[in-house]
């Protein structure tokens, strides 16, 4: 159950609501969010929803059978939208295009990429500074100087920055230079990365893990929630199957499944999601008519020079054919 408290309410009204948790042996877990008090009450056993709905302090009262509670859209009808600021807004209504390089890799690859992005009107760039990579010997990014070097630029252009935290630790130093932090699939169930995020003021964007289910993804989103931060997205980027023919098993099955589940935006990412460039446009369609809030693509001016993920990444022109056609079925806003 979720019980969303009013922000007014007395430590006695607390303390008696606490008591008749504990009475229908109910677990209490309090949640303070950046928007809102909650307690989370677990538990198995049937209980009259009136005999705590009319204590004191209360705004609001939900049961939510599900094992993940806050991220669930059985509490929250309404959609969350993401705000950025300078009326960038993610979420139901207003979809996002997020591109950018699979890594950030020179000032003149960043600067080309954000020509490109200002000639399509595209405001949120993506981009590696803290690469997982499977091998250790492939590039595994600019680290903090390259986010530094990003950021200044983009800056400048009006442009926001996603890009993946891959420990605790480079949250501190990478915080004012990031829009959104990413955590990657391989991170999907790092959850002391996911407890740490939920108590940064930056919105997260969740990808799903290489074997994660869809309820393993939301029990991460929930995390990030119960330890304060609401602005979460998650991401679809592939799952690992027993076909080998492509990178990824690309599960559009997914994005409505997560529509129906969750709240949250849900951002599908065809570059991962297939894996292989010649195809990346039609999972980009196929996300976007499944009603996918937003789409998170790899492009590069030379994809075949790319550092990492070129085999995955678009030319400037076959992204800007992409959003012409995503324009024409009315996803993309002119
Ligand atoms: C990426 O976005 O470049 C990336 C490494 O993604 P994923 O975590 O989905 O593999
Ligand atoms: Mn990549």
């Amino acid at each position: 159950m979720i019980i969303q408290l009013e922000p007014q309410i007395t430590t006695d009204q607390l303390a008696g609501l606490e008591e008749q948790l504990t009475k229908i042996k109910y677990s209490v877990n309090p949640v303070k969010t950046q928007y809102a008090n909650y307690l989370v009450g677990v538990g198995k056993t049937d209980f009259d929803i009136r005999s705590i709905g009319t204590l004191p302090g209360i705004k609001d009262i939900h049961r939510v059978s599900d094992a993940y509670k806050l991220v669930s859209k059985k509490w929250r009808v309404d959609n969350t939208v993401i705000d950025l600021g300078d009326g960038i807004r993610i979420g139901e209504g207003s979809p996002a295009m997020m591109v950018g390089p699979c890594s950030i890799e020179s000032e003149e690859q960043v600067a080309l990429t954000i020509e490109h992005m200002k000639k399509n009107g595209i405001r949120i760039m993506r981009g590696g500074v803290y690469k997982p990579r499977s091998s250790p010997y492939s590039f595994r990014g600019l680290g903090i100087d390259g986010l530094k070097m990003w950021h200044e630029q983009t800056r400048e252009a009006g442009i926001k920055i996603i890009t993946e935290v891959m420990m605790v630790d480079q949250i501190e130093e990478m915080h004012d230079y990031v829009d959104v932090f990413q955590v990657g699939a391989r991170n999907s169930q790092n959850f002391n990365l996911l407890d740490a995020l939920g108590e940064v003021d930056r919105p997260v964007l969740l990808k799903r893990g290489i074997s994660g289910t869809i309820d393993e993804l939301l029990a991460s989103a929930e995390y990030i929630f119960s330890n304060g931060n609401e602005r979460i997205m998650l991401c679809e980027r592939g799952i690992r199957s027993y076909e080998t023919a492509y990178r990824n098993t690309f599960d559009i099955n997914a994005l409505v499944m997560l529509k129906e589940k969750t709240h949250l935006p849900v951002i599908a990412d065809p570059s991962h999601g297939i894996g292989v460039r010649r195809f990346v446009d039609k999972i980009a369609l196929a996300s976007a008519v499944a009603g996918a809030d937003g789409i998170i693509m790899e492009v590069h001016h030379e994809p075949e020079k790319a550092f990492s993920d070129g085999q995955q990444t678009l030319s400037f022109g076959q992204a800007e054919k992409l959003y012409q056609q995503l324009k024409r079925m009315e996803w993309l806003q002119e």
